[in-house]
């Protein structure tokens, strides 16, 4: 009897899963195992709310395997000593994973494929599993991966996709192997009020409504705060419930203005992995130098943090995250400038409190998104600001998203929900809501002063 191991890392997942499909072709029966990665933690990477929601997605890849007469075998310590172990136990003489970009899953692979190599087991590493596009699969002559994004969507587009993938019939686990107990994260202190659950299967069902609805208005709805029109995927995608090469099908089989748009945005994420690839120190250098000498201000970066700048939309975004856990991408973007281009405060602390928070937190999107708004990226406009007041015009018009988010202003009609400065005497007086942490004109000069001429204000 021939066995495999399956090692599931961020792709959980039975349906689109060329790891677990291509180790059942290999073999008579297969050991699925998810280690709790002892290193993950001590990097700072198990936050509250992504060790709540792999919870849920432990338990639904566990229901999608036993539904096809496996389970998933769950163990704890460190990661290539367990799957060594599991190789050993199991007598398998293959395992199987999809390649990943951080610095850290490239040392992981590189170790497996040493240690288990000394064992006599073969290391099985599958592309287009993470990613639609494979990191490395388009360079442009002569160079290791695109610094920018419109090439890169070119010959992204041009790019043929793997077939999706049916889900496997049967699962043969070894008998001898015990489970482990699923994990319970979900009781850990400090989860957002508002997660969303977790799981291929609620993933699937919000997939299938996204397609069936809000993808036709996407292209026009993308970036309207109160609409929160777009997919809210990116946790499903970021623990691999979804495929992106399933998301990529389906999309471009809809032929509409929305599921362009919509592709467009997967191919960021690709682009994001395939810089972070090859550029690993992204993670926490900057991508571009820029000579920022960045300010130290805790007081001002705990008034971000908590949502209590005195600007109402970057307040809102900021105490959605707190809530949910996760932000649009039009909060994303504008809270983001504001740290970095208006409090000129380096983007690191940003991207920190963003990991500790987001349910779709990312080493690749979060960390070169940030880079993008602070300049230091691939952003082919480094020295753009985005005002909170103009964002706050064209993409809150008339304060919804405000209301929702911050409830000391929800009674405020017209101007005043954005600027609550305008109110007069004792109208201003019965709110407890704070006065801007600096004057945007004070920001834009500081800026405009560290990174000299070429900025423009949006
Ligand atoms: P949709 O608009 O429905 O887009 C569909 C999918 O495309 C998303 O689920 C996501 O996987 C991908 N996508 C969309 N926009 C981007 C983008 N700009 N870059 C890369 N992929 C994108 N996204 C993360 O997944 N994890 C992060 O940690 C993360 N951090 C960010 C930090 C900052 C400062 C900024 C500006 C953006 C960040 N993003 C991150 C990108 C983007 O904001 C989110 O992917 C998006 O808001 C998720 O919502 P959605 O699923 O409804 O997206």
């Amino acid at each position: 009897m021939s066995v495999a191991v399956v090692l599931f890392t961020s792709d959980l997942r039975v349906h689109d899963q060329p790891v677990l499909r291509a180790a059942l072709r290999a073999a008579d029966e297969v050991v699925p195992l998810f280690v709790r990665d002892r290193g993950i933690g001590a990097a700072g990477f198990d936050a509250p709310n992504r060790l709540a929601f792999l919870a849920d997605c432990l338990a639904s890849l566990d229901a999608g395997l036993r539904a096809r007469g496996g389970r998933l075998v769950v163990r704890t310590g460190e990661v290539v000593e367990q799957v060594c172990r599991m190789a050993r136990e199991s007598g398998a003489d293959q395992v199987h994973v999809a390649g990943g970009v951080s610095g850290y899953a490239v040392r992981r692979e590189e170790r497996l494929r040493t240690e288990l190599g000394s064992a006599g087991v073969r290391l099985v590493v599958h592309d287009a599993v993470i990613t639609a596009v494979p990191p490395g699969q388009i360079v442009p002559s002569g160079k290791d991966h695109f610094a920018v994004f419109t090439p890169y969507f070119r010959r992204w587009e041009g790019t043929r996709t793997r077939e999706v993938l049916d889900a496997p019939r049967t699962v043969r686990v070894p008998p001898a192997i015990c489970g482990g107990p699923l994990p319970e994260w979900g009781a850990v202190e400090g989860v957002s009020p508002g997660l969303a659950q977790g799981g291929e299967e609620v993933g699937r069902t919000l997939l299938t409504s996204w397609l069936a609805g809000g993808i036709g208005s996407y292209e026009d709805r993308h970036d309207d705060l109160p609409g929160d029109a777009t997919s809210r995927l990116s946790p499903y995608l970021h623990f691999g419930c979804l495929s992106p090469v399933e998301l990529v099908h389906r999309a471009r089989r809809r032929r509409s203005a929305g599921a362009a748009a919509f592709e467009r945005q997967l191919a960021w994420r690709d682009f994001h992995h395939q810089v972070l690839a090859a550029r690993p120190q992204a993670a926490w250098a900057d991508y571009r130098e820029r000579g920022d000498r960045w300010r130290t201000d805790e007081k001002e970066a705990a008034a971000w943090r908590a949502g209590r700048t005195g600007y109402p939309v970057v307040d809102a975004a900021m105490r959605q995250l707190l809530y949910e856990g996760w932000m649009h991408n039009r909060g994303r973007l504008l809270v983001a400038s504001f740290l970095t281009k208006t409090l000129y405060v380096d983007w690191r602390v940003g991207a920190r409190h963003f990991l500790d928070l987001l349910v779709d937190g990312d080493l690749a999107n979060n960390q070169l998104n940030w880079q993008w708004v602070a300049g230091t990226g691939t952003d082919t406009r480094p020295n753009r600001v985005l005002n909170p007041l103009t964002q706050a015009k064209r993409f809150d018009p008339v304060g919804d998203y405000v209301r929702r988010w911050v409830p000391e202003l929800a009674g405020l009609e017209g101007p005043a929900v954005h600027q609550p400065w305008l109110l007069a005497g004792q109208d201003r007086a019965r709110i407890d809501y704070p006065d801007p942490i600096v004057a945007l004109a004070e920001g834009r000069d500081r800026f405009a002063r560290a990174r000299g001429p070429g900025g423009d204000t949006v």
